[in-house]
């Protein structure tokens, strides 16, 4: 039987397994879908919340690798950052590049969750990760949230100690594990006031600068986003959208393994970066 967060076999009720559902409900308690962007799709995109789930497979993206990868360890849940399902589809086809990774999932009985800008604003959320990773002190949110100031997206906060936008682009690389990372501003100039936003975050140029921050690291910064950025007097430092949310990977992984004790737990081993396949 089910209540739709345990499934109890035996009369006894000796054996309870996780449901979709149960998975669902851990994940929106750190991370309310309602703390998502208007514009986004998060949640339990794909799948039947009564299933039984005893293993979940955690990954920045829904590809085919990350869905070879799932069958292949028995996983019955994708619990991926950035959602599968975004732009409406009209037709859910096996020999289409839109909607491939929808079939798969359901010929499978695979239940896809996305998590994407609800876990961005949450406590610690996407920013967190990063700026924990570079060592900033006690930050505060780039853009906080209407009714709540103490989450939303982007962080700003302080190094230690002033760091060379050389040795702080370099800093970034290593932890992101990116293949290459770009740097807009003079590597000799030294910065303590830093802003990190995972992801595509160059349209928070203006805010960063006006905010005091010195460099704003973030992903799939453009030409005009660094001309924009140089006229604020604000450095840039882009490690690529994928590795500056690679976090959320480990993150997500290590919060349900904790969470779910009943539950197996693996991070995807697909490389989250596009850019940097066989790298
Ligand atoms: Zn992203």
């Amino acid at each position: 039987m089910s209540d739709g967060y345990t499934i109890r076999f035996g009369e006894g009720g000796e054996t309870y397994m996780t449901t979709v559902a149960a998975v669902s409900s851990v994940l929106a308690g750190w991370a309310p879908t309602e703390w998502a962007e208007s514009w986004d799709n998060v949640g339990l995109l794909v799948g039947d919340p009564g299933a039984a789930v005893g293993r979940v497979l955690v990954a920045l993206d829904v590809t085919d690798d990350v869905l070879d990868e799932a069958e292949r360890l028995g996983a019955e849940m994708i619990v991926a950052f950035h959602p599968p399902l975004f732009a409406p589809l009209s037709r859910v086809r096996a020999d289409e590049a839109e909607s491939r990774v929808i079939w798969r999932a359901v010929a499978a009985g695979l239940a896809l969750y996305a998590t994407h800008t609800s876990l961005d604003s949450a406590r610690p959320g996407t920013s967190d990760f990063l700026a924990e990773a570079l060592g900033l002190g006690p930050t505060l949110p780039l853009r906080p949230a209407a009714e709540d100031s103490e989450r939303g997206l982007g962080r700003l906060g302080e190094l230690p100690a002033p760091v060379a936008l050389g040795a702080l682009t370099a800093a970034v690389a290593e932890v992101t594990g990116a293949a290459y990372c770009r740097l807009a501003g003079d590597p000799q100039r030294a910065v303590r006031r830093v802003a990190v936003l995972g992801g595509s975050g160059a349209s928070f140029v203006a805010e960063a600068a006006a905010a005091g921050a010195e460099v704003l690291i973030t992903g799939d910064a453009k030409h005009h986003d660094a001309l924009d950025a140089e006229r604020r007097g604000l450095a840039l430092i882009d490690p690529g959208h994928g590795p500056s949310e690679k976090f959320v990977v480990e993150r997500t992984a290590a919060f349900l393994a904790a969470a779910c004790p009943e539950v197996l737990v693996d991070e995807s081993n697909a490389t989250v970066d596009p850019f940097a396949r066989g790298a």
